[in-house]
């Protein structure tokens, strides 16, 4: 009898546990991970130049070692695409694992170590790339690598693209792909860079997951003034500098409309409940309707990308003007950095900038928009279950938060063409500066793997046949 009995409960664990991921050889998983990643630091792929070909030759290398094919598309000789798939029984559609294998430039003379030495030490992994992006890239490809090695029966193709050209705007990469080869990247979810797990430094608990589901639009716009030129020795009443400064102090001074919407609110609502109270009334005063400017500028002294995500945000970058200090010069311009709110009116905007300033010789000009406008990626559905399922059960007491990004990625271009695009990286312990960007990038060798097993298991969920 209680053999039968523990029969009975064997039976139902494995059954509970039939529809969870099978483990993969983790030590290999993760020593491959990390050479992955290491042998991509190496390869220079930095803007402008890019020679993505680099990193593309050798992400296909790998995959052909293992068997599995794959395709390299160019929209300009060395900016280099890959996409590989692996084959599901296509009862649902595809899912898509990418990253960027271009990287920023680097400042060599204010690095501890060789940017392009993917040096391992005290637990982290140096070098331009290491966080953004070639870790996801490195992750991507592994996870790709193992469902094919592990024949792991698939309802949906698994889709994995190394693009080029991100930091540039994805004009090369994501977008090329999209407007030229969209049969080869269409899927139904896309995972990609602009979430990430926070890890308490002084418990190394992971407190919460930012999943990016939204961004917001690059909208640049340069101010333009016109004036009567003339000597300096007499004033004049079109001075341009004192239009264009005008103009600029106006912007500054009056912060769009704020607007909130599901990601936001949904962030906010989370957020209140995981922190201390003086901080969690703040985010509660900002649900209720119409909240004042005082009330928001709270959120500007908690963290200032918290202000930026309720709004359209106008930011002066550039201000020019003049030659020659005893000159008045006929014009003067300034450039604003544009970060609309998705589904934002571009019309509406330089109505309202045009109302805010207030002068009709200054004249707007927008300038090219690189990254579409686009609708976030829904709350509701098997891709953001996934993450919900996972995250809180391998990291009891870790909220998860659906969040807009200030920054734009190559979700954009996927969002804008239909697919459900998240963002999801490695952790980073809080407080930690590293780098992205600046001297010294680097990621933590542990939340790297952590990653890697999250990414395994949410593979497994959403595209995994149970
Ligand atoms: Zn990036």
């Amino acid at each position: 009898m209680r053999f039968i009995l523990l029969s009975v409960v064997v039976a139902l664990l494995s059954f509970s546990l039939g529809t969870r991921a099978m483990e993969p050889d983790w030590q290999r998983l993760e020593s491959d991970s990390l050479n992955t990643l290491v042998d991509l630091i190496k390869l220079d792929t930095s803007q402008p130049a890019g020679n993505e070909y680099l990193a593309t030759d050798y992400l296909g290398k790998r995959l052909k070692a293992e068997g599995v094919d794959f395709k390299t598309f160019e929209a300009k000789t060395g900016r280099t695409n890959i996409v590989a798939r692996i084959k599901g029984n296509g009862s649902k559609r595809p899912l898509l694992l990418l990253g960027h294998t271009d990287v920023v430039t680097v400042e060599p003379e204010n690095w501890s170590f060789d940017p392009f030495g993917g040096t391992v030490k005290n637990g982290k992994i140096f070098g331009r790339g290491a966080a953004d992006d070639k870790g996801i890239v490195a992750v991507s490809l592994e996870v790709l690598l193992a469902l094919h090695r592990n024949k792991v029966p698939l309802d949906r193709d698994v889709i994995f693209l190394g693009v080029a050209d991100e930091e540039g705007g994805g004009g090369l990469g994501i977008t090329y792909m999209v407007e030229n080869h969209f049969e080869e990247i269409a899927a139904e979810f896309a995972l990609n860079e602009g979430g990430r797990g926070s890890i308490d430094p002084s418990t190394g608990k992971y407190v919460n997951f930012s999943i990016g589901t939204a961004e917001k639009t690059p909208r640049r716009a340069r101010l333009l003034a016109s004036g009567t030129a003339g000597h300096g020795s007499v004033p004049t009443r079109d001075n341009a500098i004192g239009a264009i400064a005008r103009a600029v102090a106006r912007l500054v001074d009056t912060p769009l409309k704020m607007e909130l919407n599901e990601t936001t609110r949904t962030f906010f609502r989370r957020l209140a409940e995981t922190r201390p109270e003086a901080e969690a009334s703040v985010y509660r005063d900002i649900l209720k309707p119409n909240p004042d400017l005082a009330t928001q500028a709270k959120l500007q002294d908690i963290n200032p990308a918290f202000f930026s995500i309720i709004r359209t945000s106008v930011v002066p970058t550039i201000i020019n003007g003049g030659y020659q200090r005893n000159v008045i010069p006929s014009s003067a311009g300034a450039t604003l950095d544009i970060r609309a709110l998705p589904g934002a009116d571009p019309e509406q905007l330089w109505e309202e900038l045009r109302a805010i300033i207030d002068d009709d010789s200054i004249q707007i000009i927008p300038m090219k928009v690189t990254r579409p406008a686009h609708d976030p990626a829904p709350l509701q559905n098997d891709m953001f279950r996934a993450f919900e399922d996972i995250l809180t059960e391998r990291h009891p007491g870790a909220v998860v938060l659906p969040s807009m990004l200030t920054g734009a990625t190559d979700s954009a271009q996927l969002r804008a063409a239909g697919i459900a695009a998240y963002g999801f990286g490695p952790g980073v312990v809080l407080g930690d500066n590293n780098g992205i960007h600046g001297n010294d990038e680097y990621l933590r060798v542990e939340p790297y793997f952590e990653y890697l097993r999250l990414m395994w298991l949410l593979t497994n969920q959403v595209a995994g046949s149970h």
